[in-house]
């Protein structure tokens, strides 16, 4: 039989903050391990959580990042449950009173394995804000406990179960994770826990209105994972269903090496985590004003730059996917194109040049001594014909080593085109001498040879003359 696999997906993302959620410990990854703790997140008796303000703002802001309407109301909540990683015994989190709620994503063009992608909004049920727990780490054949991680601001997106396929999933999680970095919520570097995925996915007969059972996925730690976990499972949930068997609920773990899933628990024997309203924390109220507020301090998102980009400055779809890969790049075109008379010349300058010094020098747009305005500078010289391409390019590597403008060196080599009509025609005299061949096979009719010559000609000038003044002079001289 023909299965459709529902995937819904929770993700954590680790609020990029200077301090912790509850208390002034520094929110660091990699120190020593238990050097970044007080008696707050090591949940000492008599200790007072107090949240952290910046904490609340970027969880806020993902909310109005994604869609989601943002409570007027909500509080935090006690999360029961027993278990090394937790100090206190229980996790500060939200239950029913979330920041934010109602949201979206918004999922277009092509998928991981190369093919399209559906054009679809794939909801969010929620996104909610709790500490982290302690890091456990088994390495060493004993577990240890590192605490620095206990209390890290940390929101839950919590997707509705809207998407279908592994390629849905992939591009779910990218588009997350770039509107993360732009909104500054967060760095989102899975390598060191920023972001972490569960995947919950169940399978039903095509046709059928009615989820089947889900099995919940869990330590996956790469998008790839993600999208070979799932489909894996599908794999795996077909074949028990086609042979009349069935799935029962339960949890699993992802082995990335054997590429297979493997089972962790069944049936979660129905966690009661006894939520209850943290007595230790007043409600939050929040008014209009201040959630505009922070609005308007949201960054343009990488969608509407993209469109931005396409429509303003006649990008193609590609070339804006390239300026905005990046929020730094995406901030570095924007500034010279601003100031170029033709902006795609600016975009591809940065794609096929300066990307390409990039890695030949193994630097960043940090270091980058081009500024954008010399950048634009740059085509606008081109563009008015005062310099062609090719002099271009040996500007640009001069501009990209030194920092200089492009005009200091075009006037320090000697670089300009040259528009003088009698020098011009003294070249011009010059390729026609030395290429009889060709000029008797244009004069026998063949006007295509006038290319050669004129390239003839721009060899002869190093490259400096102006090209349109070149085949009017040469016409003339031919007859
Ligand atoms: P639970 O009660 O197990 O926590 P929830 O209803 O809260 O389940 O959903 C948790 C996650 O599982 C959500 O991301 C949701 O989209 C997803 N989900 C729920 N039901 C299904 C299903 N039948 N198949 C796939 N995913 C599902
Ligand atoms: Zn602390
Ligand atoms: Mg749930």
């Amino acid at each position: 039989m023909k299965y459709e696999a529902v995937i819904g997906l929770e993700v954590h993302v680790q609020v990029r903050t200077k301090s912790k959620m509850f208390c002034s410990c520094a929110n660091k990854f990699g120190a020593e391990p238990n050097t970044l703790v007080c008696p707050v997140c090591l949940g000492y008796p008599g200790t007072l959580p107090v949240p952290n303000r910046e904490a609340v703002r970027k969880a806020i802001k993902a909310g109005l990042l994604t869609n989601c309407t943002i409570a007027k109301y909500s509080k935090f909540d006690r999360k029961s449950y027993f278990y090394p990683d937790l100090a206190k015994n229980y996790q500060i989190s939200q239950f029913d009173l979330p920041f934010c709620e109602n949201g979206f994503l918004q999922i277009s063009g092509t998928g991981f394995s190369g093919a399209p992608l559906p054009e679809k909004k794939l909801g969010i049920t929620r996104i909610h804000l709790e500490e982290d727990p302690a890091k456990l780490n088994h390495a060493s054949g004993a577990t240890g406990a590192d605490y620095n991680r206990s209390g890290v601001p940390l929101i839950e997106i919590v997707g509705e179960p809207d998407l279908r396929s592994a390629d849905e999933a992939y591009a779910y999680l990218t588009a997350l994770k770039e509107i993360m970095r732009y909104g500054e919520i967060s760095d989102c570097d899975m390598e060191k826990g920023q972001m972490r995925c569960d995947v919950n996915i169940s399978l039903r007969p095509e046709g059928q209105k009615e989820f089947g059972v889900k099995i919940e996925l869990k330590n996956l730690n790469s998008f790839r994972a993600v999208h070979r976990a799932i489909e894996y499972e599908y794999w795996r949930q077909s074949h028990i269903l086609d042979e009349g068997g069935v799935i029962r609920q339960e949890t699993r773990g992802w082995n990335d090496e054997a590429g297979e899933s493997y089972l962790m628990r069944s049936k979660e024997s129905a966690h009661d985590y006894r939520y209850f309203p943290d007595p230790d924390l007043m409600p939050f109220e929040l008014s209009d004003e201040e959630i505009e507020k922070l609005r308007a301090e949201l960054p343009e998102l990488p969608e509407a730059m993209r469109k931005r980009f396409e429509e303003s400055y006649q990008l193609s779809a590609y070339d804006a996917g390239v300026m905005t890969s990046d929020t730094a790049l995406a901030a570095y075109f924007d500034a010279a194109a601003k100031l170029a008379k033709q902006p795609k010349l600016v975009a591809n300058w940065i794609s096929s040049e300066l990307l390409r010094l990039f890695g030949e020098t193994k630097t960043t747009l940090d270091v980058c001594k081009i500024t954008p305005e010399s950048l634009a500078q740059l085509t606008n010289l081109i563009a008015d014909g005062k310099i062609n391409g090719k002099i271009g390019k040996s500007v640009f590597e001069e501009m990209f080593a030194t920092g200089d403008a492009p005009e200091k060196i075009i006037a320090d080599k000697g670089l300009s085109q040259v528009s003088d009509s009698s020098a011009i025609a003294s070249v011009v005299t010059d390729a026609i001498n030395a290429n009889p061949k060709q000029v008797g096979e244009y004069k026998a009719g063949n006007e295509r040879v006038l290319q050669y010559l004129v390239g003839q000609v721009m060899k002869l000038s190093k490259g400096r003359a102006n090209p349109q003044l070149v085949i009017a002079e040469l016409k003339k001289q031919l007859g």
